[in-house]
């Protein structure tokens, strides 16, 4: 997916892993997840077993990797992190399984990603800590039973609607996770602020929380720049004023919408008179797939009140055509 925004370089993937909550407590927001998880790891931890497999969603961004780690470390137990797409063939899983310690996590991104065959074997681990692996072919093959030792699957993933029936099923924890409201994150940038040693005022933070999109990755890339606006300037402390003048150079609109998220609006209205427009139509309008649209745009455009979902499609609000400086009236059929 592109999202300048998003899209992090080594650089920023080395930033982020610096700043990532590693226990529970730290995690900012999120109460429910949150106070849900403590209440499982402590029950497994009680009865000395394998926390039960976690399934995470949500857009990206919200902080699934770092709980996965976080599990990881209240539980007392190694991670071993892999993405969906790396899985290629049945060895690979079968190397990653066969290396998990007793109780370990396996981490895996981008779950919806999964080869098919892949998943098949994941089931029996799953469910029966086994991984029956056939071996050879033609004549030859003959089907081998590897057992392994207890571990938890943490799977994260945008768009959980693409997880087949069988392997949603199979996790006993479901998470979704939410965007944030500024408050929290007006905290996470504090937070960031105060690991990295730099000055930021409360209305500093604010002006940054509000233009993040609800996203903690956001806050934490756009703090890093607007660090450097400041240095240039000899400032050591973030005010809402360099804080504006950095987001706006960096053309971060006043809420934080990307630029999807305004095409998004601007295909709507300009194209589609305001809709209702089908969200497959709005893809290819706009040159992205339906499925991210749905999981990862559209959210955020509906909890702002930017679009409305409805049975014939997807509509712009009076605020989206505000917003955009269109004129509802001025359009035909509103
Ligand atoms: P993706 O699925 O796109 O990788 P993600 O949901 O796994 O995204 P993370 O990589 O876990 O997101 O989080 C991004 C960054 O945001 C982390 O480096 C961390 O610093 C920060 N972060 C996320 N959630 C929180 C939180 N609740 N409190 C403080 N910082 C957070």
């Amino acid at each position: 997916m592109q999202n300048p925004l998003l899209d992090a370089s080594d650089n920023d993937q080395e930033f982020e892993r610096t700043l990532r909550p590693t226990r529970i407590n730290e995690f900012i927001g999120q109460k429910k997840v949150i106070q849900n998880l403590s209440v499982f790891i402590r029950a497994a931890q009680k009865r000395d077993e394998a926390l039960d497999h976690v399934i995470l969603s949500g857009p990206p961004g919200l902080g699934k990797t770092t709980l996965a780690h976080i599990i990881a470390n209240e539980m007392g137990v190694q991670i071993k992190p892999t993405t969906g797409p790396v899985l290629e063939k049945p060895g690979d899983l079968a190397g990653m399984l066969t290396n998990l310690e007793e109780g370990d996590v396996l981490f895996i991104d981008e779950i919806h990603r999964l080869n098919p065959v892949i998943e098949e074997y994941l089931y029996s681990a799953m469910e029966d800590y086994q991984l029956d692996i056939v071996i050879d072919s033609g004549p030859n093959a003959r089907s081998i039973q590897i057992e392994l030792n207890r571990f938890t699957l943490v799977g994260a993933t945008t768009r959980k609607g693409l997880l087949t029936a069988p392997l949603r099923a199979r996790f006993g924890i479901d998470m979704r996770l939410d965007y944030y409201d500024v408050e929290l994150l007006q905290r996470i940038a504090l937070r960031t602020a105060s690991i990295l040693n730099m000055g930021i005022t409360e209305t500093g933070a604010h002006e940054i929380a509000r233009r993040s999109r609800g996203t903690p990755r956001i806050v934490n890339k756009l703090l890093r720049r607007t660090r450097d606006f400041a240095q240039v300037k000899d400032m050591d402390t973030i005010n809402d004023e360099i804080a504006d003048t950095a987001l706006n150079a960096l053309d971060v609109d006043e809420n934080g919408l990307d630029e999807m998220d305004i095409r998004i609006l601007k295909a709507i209205i300009e194209n589609y008179e305001g809709g209702p427009v089908g969200l497959g139509t709005l893809g290819v309008a706009v040159g992205e797939d339906k499925g991210t649209i749905e999981e990862v745009y559209e959210p955020y455009l509906i909890k702002e009140g930017f679009l409305q979902r409805t049975p014939k499609g997807r509509i712009a609000t009076r605020q989206a055509f505000e917003y955009l400086g269109v004129n509802p009236d001025k359009i035909e059929g509103n």
